[in-house]
């Protein structure tokens, strides 16, 4: 066994013993592979380990990957901060992005995909940690995209993601894991509409994946735990 292949097991055996413990199916929880600043090198030694999912935060860097890998076989994620001008390549090509906090964006987002007639899947971030006041949006604000999703055609939202805090200790991140999963589920059948389908909680990352699944996450975004270290932070 290679250390991918290693590291891999690992995290899938985290997953499951977690999921069990709380009598989850642990094939209800994705996997997000998050390889930003990691080489296409490593990413091809999960794709041939079977992975499929993979998470970037900045578009280049996600345009470049993309290039190098059979067109509509992965499935991306952006998960980084969004900025307007690039949402044009992230039309083009992206299958997800969870880290939509304004609803310009969203705006943005439709009038580009209008163009290149493809379908993305969205996830509000929220706002759910007190450490970092600048990541989603406060949430009492959910109901303006969920207003404005109503009248697309082009984005289906699909849930909520929360980054918790990056203390050592995961208990800390329970209440915010919490938070999240209350709003989700106070929203969840509101909103009579095909472009709204509440169903994901993105959240949990190498340290507290553990504490997510237990409050209901059904994505986690892993990016240590499967690549190692990263060389540079971003
Ligand atoms: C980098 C990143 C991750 C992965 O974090 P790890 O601690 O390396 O698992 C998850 N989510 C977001 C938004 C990130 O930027």
């Amino acid at each position: 066994m290679n250390d991918f292949e290693t590291r891999l097991n690992l995290v899938k055996t985290r997953i499951s013993n977690t999921a069990l413990q709380c009598k989850r199916d642990p094939a209800s929880i994705q996997l997000v592979c998050v390889s930003k600043t990691h080489p296409v090198e490593s990413l091809s030694s999960f794709y041939d380990l079977g992975e499929r999912h993979f998470g970037e935060n900045k578009v280049q860097e996600m345009v470049d990957k993309w290039t190098a890998f059979p067109k509509d076989d992965l499935v991306w994620h952006m998960i980084g901060t969004i900025q307007t001008n690039k949402i044009k390549f992230l039309a083009e090509r992206v299958n997800w992005i969870h880290s939509i906090s304004k609803v310009k964006y969203l705006e943005e987002l439709e009038k580009r995909l209008k163009i290149v007639n493809r379908q993305v899947n969205v996830l509000i971030q929220v706002n759910i940690s007190d450490e970092d006041q600048k990541s989603g949006c406060e949430a009492q604000d959910l109901s303006d995209f969920f207003a404005f999703a109503k009248t697309c055609s082009h984005i289906t939202v699909r849930g909520l993601m929360g980054i918790g805090s990056l203390e050592n200790d995961a208990e800390l991140n329970r209440p915010q894991f919490k938070e999240l999963a209350d709003l989700l589920a106070f929203h969840r059948n509101k909103w009579d509409s095909p472009q709204i389908q509440l169903t994901e909680l993105s959240m949990g990352m190498t340290h507290d994946l553990e504490v997510a699944i237990q409050e209901g996450a059904t994505m986690i975004r892993i990016g240590t735990a499967l690549f190692g270290n990263r060389t540079y932070e971003i």
